[in-house]
């Protein structure tokens, strides 16, 4: 296909980065693993990019006492080590490894991931799941949002064109917490359908239950039905059952076999994890 002809824009500075995006016609260039596709489509490809990837500071990853904050330049392979520890670092290190391979881990980031908003990617099902926050910047100043309300359709978001999304927040998540993931894909690059699971028991009761689904609908769903029907149970084969049953009825699911089975699967494995 025709590459379009764009305008590059090499930025240094956090300001340079904002100054390109002043007109709302200009997109970054973070790991470039899903723009440089979208730069084939010539009618709706944007005219103009602004590389991040010299800008200082953009590629820090922090794990404080109660979350971890990734930068726009943190890339997905960082996830692969165990940069991040606990229950939050073992789901991330298992769902990196689904997306893509090395070499898009190698240059593809978080939270290019995060604002391309492919509703079968990995990392928005989990910032939708774990409850991550989002942090924009723009010429109005900065502002937060939960994940799940970041999420406006495929390929959609609440960002404005004139902002850079600089933070993930993700919480980590308390002692006595098994996560596991569960995905179909198949012939597909990406997933054609995936669970993950977080819970935390305690006193032999579920105390806290995240469930996130990619490709189940326009967003990522987060599948509080399920969730709700661990909350306060004891993490039985039934009690996994019917919770799966329950994340197969999210409006949002299509193809409910599926989503049953990954999310018991998945579940099964958050078990196996305590
Ligand atoms: C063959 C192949 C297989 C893949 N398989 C998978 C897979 O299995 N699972 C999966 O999840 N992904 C997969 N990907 C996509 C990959 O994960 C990308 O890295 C990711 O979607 C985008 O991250 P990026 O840093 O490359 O973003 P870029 O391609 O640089 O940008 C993507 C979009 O996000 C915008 N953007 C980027 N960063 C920011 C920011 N900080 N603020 C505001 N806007 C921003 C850009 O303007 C652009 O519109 C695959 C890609 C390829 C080519």
């Amino acid at each position: 296909m025709r590459p379009a002809v764009v305008e590059y824009v090499a930025a240094r500075t956090l300001e340079e980065v904002l100054g390109a995006l002043a007109d709302g016609e200009t997109a970054v260039l973070a790991g470039g693993q899903s723009l440089i596709l979208e730069l084939t489509a010539p009618k709706e490809a944007p005219r103009r990019v602004v590389d991040i990837n010299e800008v200082d500071g953009l590629d820090t990853l922090t794990e404080r006492e109660d979350h971890v904050q990734v930068g726009p330049l943190v890339r997905h392979r960082e996830f692969e080590s165990d940069t991040v520890g606990g229950a939050l670092g073992d789901l991330m290190r298992t769902v990196v490894r689904h997306i893509g391979h090395p070499p898009i881990r190698a240059r593809g980031t978080m939270l290019g991931s995060l604002a391309w908003a492919n509703p079968a990617a990995e990392w928005p099902a989990l910032a939708a799941a774990v409850g991550a926050e989002l942090t924009l910047t723009g010429p109005d100043g900065c502002r937060t949002v939960p994940a799940t309300e970041f999420f406006t359709g495929p390929f959609s978001t609440v960002r404005r064109p004139e902002e850079l999304l600089v933070e993930a927040r993700l919480p980590v998540f308390p002692d006595g917490t098994g996560t596991g993931y569960a995905e179909d894909r198949r012939v597909t690059i990406y997933p054609q359908a995936a669970a993950m699971a977080v819970v935390t028991v305690t006193g032999g009761l579920v105390s806290r239950a995240a469930i996130g689904l990619a490709n189940a609908g326009p967003c990522p769903v987060r599948a509080r039905a399920a969730e709700n029907v661990l909350l306060g149970a004891e993490l039985s084969d039934a009690c996994i059952s019917a919770a799966a049953e329950a994340a197969a009825t999210v409006d949002a699911v299509r193809d409910r076999r599926a989503f049953q089975t990954l999310t018991r699967r998945a579940l099964t494995r958050a078990r196996d994890a305590l």
